[in-house]
C-alpha cells in the first residue's frame, strides 16, 4: 500500500534513538543508551539502543529491532500502521494507493477504531469551538473553570451535541460503519435505536504514550439524578484501562526532564496544573492504580508524588495502588492539600513557582505518612494498633532494595515504638513467602507467554505482514545456516579474497561462490531472502568495505590513540551492511536480520577495545563456516545414501547396490579431503 520510495525515505529518517525516546527515558552508556524495557516489567535497565546501528535491543525479554520493528511491537500495530506513524512523526508523505475494496476490507479492525475514534475526537472538537450549542453549553462550562484556548487545544477538549444522536449520524455520513462506531463505544445500538453516548457532554479524549486517541471520558453539564456525571469508553481491542493513564501524551518529556511525575486524580486536575506550568502531571481516573500504569511511569521516572485532596475520604482505597509503587522500586512522596482543596483548584488560584514550593516543602515520604495516618486511626486499641503494624510491614517488605528496607525498618520502629528485630522478622515472613509466591505467578506468566505466542504464530500464517519463522525443526542445516548469516550480517560487505584476476571479492560474494561449487543454497526461505539481498547491495564496490579500511600493518601506528581511532572507524565501516539489513524497507529481511544478527552482535561491547585482532580470523572464521555448512550436508547426504544401500540390499538390486555405494564412496572422499583440510568439525548435538 505504501510504495517503496516513500519507505526508503522513512526508513532512512528514522532514528532509532528518537523513537525509542518517546517511550523510554534513556541514558547513554558510552556509545550506546540504556533504558528500562518497555516490553516487561525491570527495576534495571537492560534495553539498549545503538544509534549507530540504527537498532535497539532488550538483553531482558529479547524484544527490539529496528525503528519498525520496536513501534510494531509498542504500539501492537502491523507492519504498515507502523510505518504510517513513523512517516507522520518525520513529516514525510506517504503516498499510499488507492485502496481496492478487498484492501479497505483487510485494513485491521484496530485501525478502523483508531480512524474513529480520531473522527471523534475531531468532529467533538470542532463542535466546541464552532457550534452554538457547544459554545453556550460546553466552551463556557471550560472557561468558568478557568481552562483557556491553549489547554483546550493541548488536550483536545470537545462537546458532544445534546441531540440523541448527532454524533452518530455524522460519522455514519463520512462513511463510517456502524460496528466499529459500536466497538469503540462511542455509539450505543440498543432497544432505543442508535444513540450517541456521550450526548450532551464535554469531552476528554484519553491518548496513548504516542498520542493515539483510544478512549474517551465524559462529563455531564446538567444536573440529574439518573445521570452519572462520568461516562467513559468501554473496554475494547484498543483501549485497556489499566494500561493507560490520562495526560502521559502532554507530559512524558517534562516527567523525563523534572525526573518526577505528579500523580493526581481527574481530567481537570491534569489540565488546570498543566496549565499553571506544572507539566509532569498525570492522572491513573481510578480508585487504584495498576501495575500496566505504574509499568508507564516507571519508563520515565523514579520518583512519583501523589496529590491528595484535603479531606480525602479516598486515601485508605488508595494506600494498595501505592504499595504496588514501592514494590517497583520507585521513590514515593504524598502531599495532602490543605482543607477543601483539590489539585485542580489549587493551581488555579497558585502559580506554578507557588504550587511546586508547596508540594515539595508539603511532600511527605509515603510510609512515614501511611503509619501517621494509621496510628491516628489506631489510638491506644491493641487490637488496630496490632494490625497498623501488619499492614506497615507488609508494605516494607515489597520494596526490592534491602538498605531501603532496614531505613524504613529504623524509621518506623521509632515511630510506632516497636523494636527493629521484630519488625525485621516480620517482614523475613512475608518476604519468604511472597517469593515462593512470585515464582509461581512467574511460571503462570511465563505459560501465558507461551500461549499467546503459540497463538499469534497461527494466526500469523493468515497475513502477510507477518514475521517469518526460522524453520527450525524442518531444517536441519539451521544452525550452520544462521551462522553463515550472522558472518554476513557483520562482515558481508567486507573485501576478505581476491580472484584469479586480482579483483576483490566481498565475503557474501565468496560464500556464493563457495556454496555454487557444491550446489547449496540456504535451505530456509528467510535466510535465502536475506542473503540474496546482502548480496545484491554488495554487487556496488561502494556499498563493500576496503580491506585497507579493516586490515593494517600495527607497526605503522605512532600511537595507542591512532589504532583505536582506526579500529573505531573500521567498526563503522562494516556497519554499513549491517545497517542496511536490519533497517531493509524488506518486512521479512529486517526481522530476519534482527532476529539472527542481534544476539551476537556487540550492542555494549565495543569493538575497538578488542583493537581488531580479531579481524585477522576473519578468513578462517569464514571458511570453518561454509565448510560446517557443506559437511553437515555431506553427513546428511552420506545417512541417505546409506538407508539407500539397506532398501537395495533388502531387495537384491545388485546394479542399483552398486551405483549407491560408488555414491557413498565418493561422499566418504569429499568427507576425508574436508577433514584434511583440518576444519572445524561441528560437535554432535
Ligand atoms: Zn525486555
Amino acid at each position: 500500500m505504501i510504495d517503496q520510495l516513500t519507505i526508503d525515505k522513512i526508513m532512512s529518517a528514522a532514528k532509532i534513538e528518537e523513537v525509542v525516546g518517546e517511550y523510554v527515558s534513556l541514558h547513554r552508556r558510552g556509545v550506546n543508551l540504556k533504558g528500562l524495557c518497555p516490553f516487561h516489567s525491570e527495576k534495571t535497565p537492560s534495553f539498549v539502543v545503538s544509534p549507530s546501528k540504527g537498532i535497539c535491543h532488550c538483553f531482558g525479554c529479547g524484544k527490539g529491532g529496528n525503528p519498525v520493528n520496536f513501534i510494531m511491537e509498542i504500539e501492537q500495530v502491523n507492519y504498515y500502521e507502523a510505518l504510517k506513524m513513523l512517516a507522520k512523526k518525520y513529516g514525510i508523505e506517504v503516498e499510499e494507493r488507492e485502496l481496492t475494496d478487498e484492501q479497505k476490507a483487510q485494513r485491521s479492525e484496530r485501525e478502523a477504531l483508531f480512524a474513529a475514534n480520531e473522527f471523534a475526537r475531531d468532529y467533538f472538537a470542532d463542535i466546541l469551538t464552532n457550534n452554538a450549542e457547544g459554545r453556550s453549553v460546553g466552551l463556557t462550562y471550560f472557561r468558568e473553570r478557568g481552562i483557556n484556548d491553549a489547554s483546550i487545544k493541548t488536550f483536545q477538549l470537545g462537546y458532544s451535541l445534546s441531540e440523541k444522536d448527532a454524533f452518530t449520524k455524522e460519522a455514519l455520513k463520512k462513511g463510517f460503519s456502524k460496528e466499529y462506531l459500536v466497538k469503540t463505544g462511542l455509539t450505543l445500538d440498543n432497544e432505543f435505536g442508535v444513540v450517541d453516548r456521550f450526548r450532551g457532554r464535554v469531552i476528554y479524549p484519553v491518548q496513548t504514550i504516542s498520542g493515539k486517541v483510544v478512549a474517551f471520558g465524559g462529563r455531564i453539564l446538567k444536573k440529574s439524578d439518573k445521570l452519572a456525571k462520568y461516562v467513559n469508553s468501554p473496554e475494547s481491542e484498543i483501549y485497556h484501562k489499566s494500561d493507560q493513564l490520562y495526560g502521559i501524551y502532554q507530559a512524558k518529556q517534562d516527567i523525563v526532564r523534572n525526573d518526577r511525575c505528579y500523580l493526581v486524580e481527574g481530567y481537570m486536575d491534569v489540565i488546570s496544573m498543566h496549565q499553571s506550568g506544572i507539566k509532569n502531571v498525570v492522572a491513573s481516573s481510578g480508585t487504584s492504580l495498576t501495575t500496566g500504569q505504574i509499568r508507564l511511569i516507571h519508563r520515565f521516572t523514579n520518583n512519583v508524588t501523589v496529590l491528595y485532596d484535603g479531606d480525602a475520604a479516598g486515601i485508605h482505597a488508595s494506600i494498595r495502588g501505592i504499595d504496588m509503587l514501592l514494590a517497583e522500586g520507585m521513590n514515593i512522596k504524598v502531599v495532602s492539600l490543605p482543607n477543601g482543596e483539590d489539585p485542580d483548584s489549587y493551581s488555579q488560584t497558585h502559580n506554578a513557582d507557588e504550587t511546586v514550593a508547596f508540594l515539595e516543602n508539603n511532600a511527605v515520604d509515603f510510609l512515614k505518612f501511611k503509619t501517621q495516618l494509621l496510628m491516628a486511626d489506631a489510638g491506644n486499641d491493641p487490637i488496630k494498633r496490632a494490625q497498623l503494624i501488619q499492614d506497615i510491614v507488609k508494605s516494607i517488605s515489597v520494596i526490592p532494595d534491602t538498605i531501603t528496607r532496614a531505613v524504613y525498618v529504623r524509621e518506623c520502629s521509632r515511630m510506632m515504638e516497636i523494636e527493629e528485630a521484630m519488625l525485621f522478622n516480620e517482614i523475613d515472613r512475608i518476604r519468604l513467602n511472597q517469593s515462593t509466591q512470585e515464582q509461581k505467578e512467574a511460571e503462570r506468566q511465563r505459560l501465558v507467554e507461551q500461549l499467546k505466542e503459540r497463538e499469534r504464530k497461527a494466526s500469523a500464517t493468515t497475513t502477510t505482514t507477518a514475521a517469518p519463522e526460522p524453520k527450525k525443526a524442518a531444517n536441519p542445516y539451521f544452525r550452520e545456516e544462521a551462522d553463515l548469516i550472522k558472518f554476513i550480517i557483520r562482515y558481508g560487505a567486507l573485501y576478505l579474497f581476491t580472484d584469479e584476476d586480482g579483483n576483490w571479492v566481498s565475503a557474501v560474494d565468496f560464500i556464493k561462490r563457495d556454496l555454487e561449487i557444491d550446489n547449496i543454497t540456504f535451505k530456509d526461505t528467510a535466510f535465502q531472502k536475506l542473503f540474496a539481498a546482502a548480496y545484491e547491495h554488495c554487487q556496488s564496490p561502494e556499498n563493500c568495505v576496503p580491506y585497507g579500511s579493516v586490515f593494517a600493518d600495527e607497526t605503522s601506528f605512532a600511537k595507542l590513540e591512532d589504532k583505536a581511532a582506526f579500529y573505531a572507524n573500521a567498526e563503522v565501516e562494516l556497519e554499513k551492511l549491517s545497517r542496511f539489513l536490519f533497517n531493509n524497507s524488506d518486512y521479512e529481511v529486517s526481522q530476519t536480520a534482527t532476529n539472527i544478527g542481534i544476539e551476537k552482535y556487540h550492542l555494549s561491547k565495543s569493538q575497538k577495545e578488542q583493537y581488531g585482532q580479531n579481524y585477522h580470523r576473519l578468513r578462517d572464521d569464514l571458511l570453518t563456516l561454509t565448510r560446517a555448512l557443506k559437511y553437515k550436508v555431506l553427513l546428511s547426504a552420506i545417512s541417505e545414501v546409506k538407508a539407500e544401500i539397506q532398501i537395495a540390499d533388502k531387495e537384491h538390486d545388485e546394479q542399483k547396490r552398486k551405483a549407491l555405494f560408488e555414491k557413498y564412496q565418493q561422499l566418504n572422499k569429499a568427507k576425508g579431503i574436508l577433514y584434511k583440510e583440518k576444519v572445524y568439525i561441528p560437535k554432535n548435538k
